[in-house]
């Protein structure tokens, strides 16, 4: 790749130099030295944070054509040099009621007064602290800190269902992996699920793998699956079960079987 000889870049979208590779662990300490005295250390710490942002690099990829590119902590959009397309980086931060539609290679945090109304949120990584409606893909990990009912179909690299979080999912959640330290009911298809000490699951679970530690419950049927069926699954979301689920993604709500929480 043409970023792998380069000893620094430029930032398409500010400009800047940056590195392309990861920050030295000893550049660290360099840095809380030159950084400037600020009054309060809550901002020390923001302008620490901001410090490392900006010299942060991250590999994106198009949402249209795959292409991949470097882009630097800062920038807030950028543009596919393959196809041109506009790509959204910006972190989104739902404190209220918020309906369009986000496609962010940035996170998303949805916070416990925050009513995520969009039908589909793509990001990198999310917390989940309010309501969410519509349905939701993180690149990365989904962090489900929240008590309710979640409608949407959620997938994602790594599902955590938090200590406090109760959760009922409508629809199938997918995922690689899947931690489960508070209480869910739903159908999970994954290659593996760990159901944590105080974790409760209830519904039906495709796996590779399912570990339930000592004072974790589990209530439902486990089908063993095939890795590499669970991974053809995860990329091609439409794609019907061969295996034994008879409903499509697409039916309706009410038609799901599930228990009352
Ligand atoms: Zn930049
Ligand atoms: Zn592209």
């Amino acid at each position: 790749m043409e970023y792998a000889a380069a000893k620094s870049s430029i930032c398409r979208q500010c400009g800047r130099y940056f590195s392309p590779f990861a920050p030295k662990p000893g550049l660290k300490l360099r840095v809380r030295e030159e950084a400037p005295a600020a009054p309060a250390s809550s901002s020390i710490l923001g302008k620490f944070e901001d410090f490392w942002k900006r010299q942060r690099s991250s590999v994106i990829e198009c949402f249209e054509c795959k292409r991949k590119q470097q882009v630097c902590g800062t920038a807030t959009s950028t543009i596919c040099p393959a196809c041109s397309a506009h790509i959204d980086l910006r972190d989104y931060k739902v404190t209220s009621g918020f309906s369009r539609t986000i496609r962010t290679r940035g996170d998303v945090h949805l916070t416990g007064k925050g009513d995520l109304g969009s039908s589909s949120v793509i990001c990198r990584s999310a917390l989940i602290e309010g309501r969410l409606r519509g349905n939701l893909h993180c690149d990365d990990t989904a962090t489900i800190n929240f008590a309710g009912k979640i409608p949407g179909r959620i997938s994602a690299r790594r599902v955590i269902v938090e200590r406090k979080a109760d959760i009922h999912c409508f629809r199938r959640l997918k995922a690689e992996n899947i931690e489960i330290k508070g209480r869910m009911s739903g159908e999970i298809i994954a290659q593996t699920v760990t159901i944590q000490k105080k974790g409760a699951l209830e519904g039906d679970v495709t796996a590779r793998a399912i570990t339930v530690e000592k004072g974790g419950m589990f209530s439902g049927q486990l089908v063993i699956g095939r890795a590499d069926l669970m991974q053809g699954e995860l990329l091609q979301e439409q794609k019907p079960d061969v295996e034994r689920v008879p409903e499509s993604d697409f039916s309706p709500v009410a038609q799901r079987p599930l228990p009352a929480t």
